[in-house]
C-alpha cells in the first residue's frame, strides 16, 4: 500500500530558503582581528548565495555535478559557498588548508575541481600549486590578501565581490534528486592516499536534524555558536547547515584560531556554544589560566575528534563551560554518538563517567561490535571489538574519480555494507560507546592490549603535565611496549619516577601497563585537524630522535 504523504526531496536549498526567511535576522559574525567584527544576516547570506550561484553558472559556466572547491577559513563567504554550490546542483569540495602541498594537489586533481574559491590570506598557499592543478578553470578570491601572487594565473582570476555584484538576489533552485552529491570531504589520510567521502543532500539534511535534537547539540535562535572546528573538517561538524534550520547565530573565527583571540571573541561576542577538538581547548584553558576573562556566556562546549581527557572536562566544568563529548568521523558526517547522560544518572555520582564516554547512538545510527574473528560481540559494556556502523548519514563507499564506480575496500566496509570504523571499544546495554583506542594506535604487549588513550588521560590529569601522547614501540620480549612522550608545564620539574608512581596510584593503571620508556618533548606533533599525530612520533622514535 502506498503512503498518502507528499514526497518532497530533502534538499540543501530548502534549508537555505528556510534559514534566510524564517530566521532572516539571525547573524553570521566573522572575526576580523581588529575593530568591529563583520556581521551579515541570514537573509543577506541567502541573497548573496543566490548571487554566487548566478555568477558560477552564468559567468564561470559551472554545470550540474561540477566540483567547486573552497580553500577557506570559517567566515560568512564560506557559509555562502556552503549553500550556493550544492543548491544549484554542483558539488562543494572543502579543502583542508593544513594538508601538505603534495596531498592538496593530489586531492584537487582526484576530485577534478573546476573552480576554487579562496581566501586572500591563503593565496601564498594556493598560488605555487596552480601549475600542478590543470583542471582548475577559475580562481575566485575573497577578502584581503596579495593578488599579485596570482599574476601568472590571469585571466582565470576573479574577485568574489565583483563577480556577485548586481546579480539577482533570488535563484530558482532546481528540484534535484535528494540522493545527488552535495558536498565532499577527504579523510586526512593517515595511511595511504586520502579517501573522498561524498555527502548527499538527503544525508546532510537528515544529519542536520539530528545535530539540532536536544540530545545532540539542542541549540535554538537564542544561541550563538562559536564554530572553531574548521569548515573543511567534516563540514564543521554539520553546524552551518544545522543552524540555518534553527536560526542559531554563528560566530566565525576566520584565521584567528590562537588561544588569545579565541578568548577575546568569547569575552566580547558572548557565544553560548562552541565546538572544536581537545587540543584547541587545552590551548584556551592555558590562556584563561594565565589571563582570566569573562567566559560566562559560554555554557556548552562540544568536544570531539579525539577523546576528551577527564582533566579537561573537569577544568572546563569549573569555568562553567559544560563539556559535551561526541564521537564521529569524516565517513559519519560526522555525528556518530553524543555523551548526554541518561536520566537515571543525572545529578548522581555516575554522571561524570557517562559524560566521559564517547556517547550514545542516536536513532539514525545503528552500531555493532566485531571481534577479532569477525564474530558479533554483545552490548555488555565489557566485550571490546571493532565498531561498525550504518545509517542514513554514514558512508557506504569512497569516491573514485569522475564517472568511476565507488570504492569499497574490504578493510573499510563489511560484506553486508557496514562501515568499519577502525575504532575499538565497548557498548553498554543502554547504547553508550566507550572507545579504548584506535585499532592502529592500541599497544599490543605480550598478547594483551594496552590502551594508549587510558595512559594519556591518566598522565594529563597530573598537574605538571600539559600534554601527553603514548605510542607503541617495538620490544623484543613483549612485541610492543608503550612509549610515553610528555610535554611538561612551564617551570615544572616532575620526573619519570614521579609520573610513573602517579599513573599507578592516582591513575589506577595496572603495573604491567606502566611505560618504562619516557621522553620529554616540547610539543606533541598535530595532524592537519589538530589531533595528536602518532605516526610522526612513531617515526621519530624509529629514527632514534626520541631517546
Ligand atoms: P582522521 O582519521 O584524519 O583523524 P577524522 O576526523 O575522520 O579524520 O577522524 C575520525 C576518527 O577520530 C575516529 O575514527 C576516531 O578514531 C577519532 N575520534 C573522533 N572523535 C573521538 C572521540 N570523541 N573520542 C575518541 N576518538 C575520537
Amino acid at each position: 500500500v502506498l503512503s498518502t504523504m507528499q514526497d518532497v526531496p530533502l534538499l540543501i536549498s530548502r534549508i537555505l530558503t528556510h534559514g534566510s526567511t524564517v530566521h532572516g535576522t539571525s547573524q553570521v559574525t566573522t572575526w576580523t582581528g581588529e575593530g568591529e567584527p563583520h556581521r551579515r544576516s541570514f537573509a543577506e547570506i541567502g541573497a548573496r548565495a543566490a548571487q554566487l550561484a548566478h555568477a558560477l553558472r552564468e559567468e564561470l559556466g559551472v554545470a550540474d555535478a561540477d566540483r567547486v572547491a573552497t580553500l577557506a577559513w570559517n567566515n560568512a563567504e564560506h557559509v555562502e559557498a556552503y549553500f550556493a554550490i550544492p543548491s544549484m546542483g554542483a558539488v562543494l569540495h572543502t579543502l583542508n588548508l593544513r594538508l601538505p602541498a603534495e596531498q592538496l594537489v593530489w586531492i584537487v586533481n582526484h576530485a577534478d575541481d573546476k573552480v576554487v574559491i579562496v581566501n586572500g590570506s591563503l593565496l601564498p598557499l594556493l598560488a605555487p600549486l596552480l601549475p600542478k592543478l590543470p583542471a582548475i578553470e577559475h580562481i575566485v578570491v575573497t577578502g584581503p590578501g596579495d593578488r599579485s601572487l596570482l599574476d601568472g594565473a590571469r585571466p582565470r582570476v576573479h574577485e568574489y565581490e565583483e563577480l556577485i555584484a548586481d546579480r539577482p538576489t533570488a535563484y530558482d533552485w532546481p528540484e534535484l534528486d535528494e540522493r545527488q552529491a552535495a558536498a565532499m570531504c577527504y579523510t586526512s589520510g593517515t595511511t595511504g592516499d586520502p579517501k573522498g567521502v561524498v555527502y548527499s543532500h538527503r544525508s546532510i539534511y537528515l544529519h542536520s536534524m539530528q545535530v539540532n535534537m536536544t540530545q545532540s547539540m539542542g541549540l535554538t535562535d537564542q544561541d550563538t555558536s562559536l564554530v572553531v572546528v574548521p569548515q573543511f573538517h567534516v563540514n564543521a561538524w554539520g553546524l552551518p547547515h544545522a543552524t540555518f534550520m534553527t536560526g542559531v547565530n554563528l560566530l566565525m573565527p576566520d584565521r584567528f584560531l590562537q588561544p588569545a583571540p579565541l578568548a577575546e571573541m568569547i569575552e566580547s561576542e558572548r557565544p553560548t556554544h562552541a565546538a572544536a577538538v581537545p587540543t584547541i581547548w587545552q590551548g584556551l584553558l592555558a590562556e584563561l589560566t594565565a589571563k582570566p576573562r569573562d567566559v560566562s556566556s559560554l555554557t556548552q562546549v562540544t568536544i570531539g575528534g579525539s577523546a576528551c581527557p577527564p582533566s579537561l572536562m573537569e577544568a572546563f566544568d569549573k569555568l562553567g563551560m559544560r563539556v559535551c563529548h561526541a564521537w564521529g568521523m569524516t565517513e559519519t558526517s560526522p555525528l556518530g554518538t553524543v555523551a548526554r547522560p541518561p536520566a537515571h544518572a543525572v545529578g548522581t555520582e555516575e554522571e561524570f563517567a557517562y559524560r566521559l564516554t564517547q556517547g550514545r547512538f542516536p536513532a539514525g545510527v545503528e552500531a555493532r561490535l566485531s571481534g577479532p574473528g569477525g564474530e558479533r560481540l554483545p552490548w555488555d559494556g565489557e566485550s571490546a571489538g571493532e565498531l561498525e556502523v550504518r545509517g542514513n548519514w554514514i558512508a557506504g563507499a569512497y569516491y573514485n574519480g569522475p564517472g568511476a564506480e565507488p570504492l569499497r575496500p574490504a578493510d573499510k566496509f563489511s560484506e553486508d555494507g557496514w562501515l568499519k570504523t577502525g575504532d575499538v571499544g565497548t557498548i553498554s546495554p543502554e547504547g553508550f560507546l566507550t572507545l579504548t583506542d584506535r585499532a592502529k594506535d592500541v599497544i599490543k604487549s605480550g598478547g594483551e592490549w594496552i590502551s594508549s588513550v587510558d595512559l594519556e588521560n591518566a598522565l594529563m590529569s597530573h598537574p605538571d603535565v600539559a600534554e601527553a601522547a603514548v605510542v607503541a614501540v617495538p620490544d623484543e620480549k613483549w612485541g610492543e611496549r608503550p612509549l610515553a612522550t610528555v610535554v611538561l608545564k612551564e617551570g615544572s620539574t616532575a620526573d619519570f619516577e614521579t609520573l610513573r608512581a602517579f599513573l599507578a596510584d592516582e591513575g589506577h593503571i595496572a603495573r604491567w601497563q606502566l611505560p618504562e620508556r619516557w621522553t620529554i618533548i616540547e610539543s606533541v606533533p598535530k595532524t592537519s585537524v589538530g589531533k595528536f599525530d602518532k605516526k610522526v612520533l612513531r617515526k621519530k622514535y624509529a629514527e632514534g630522535e626520541l631517546d
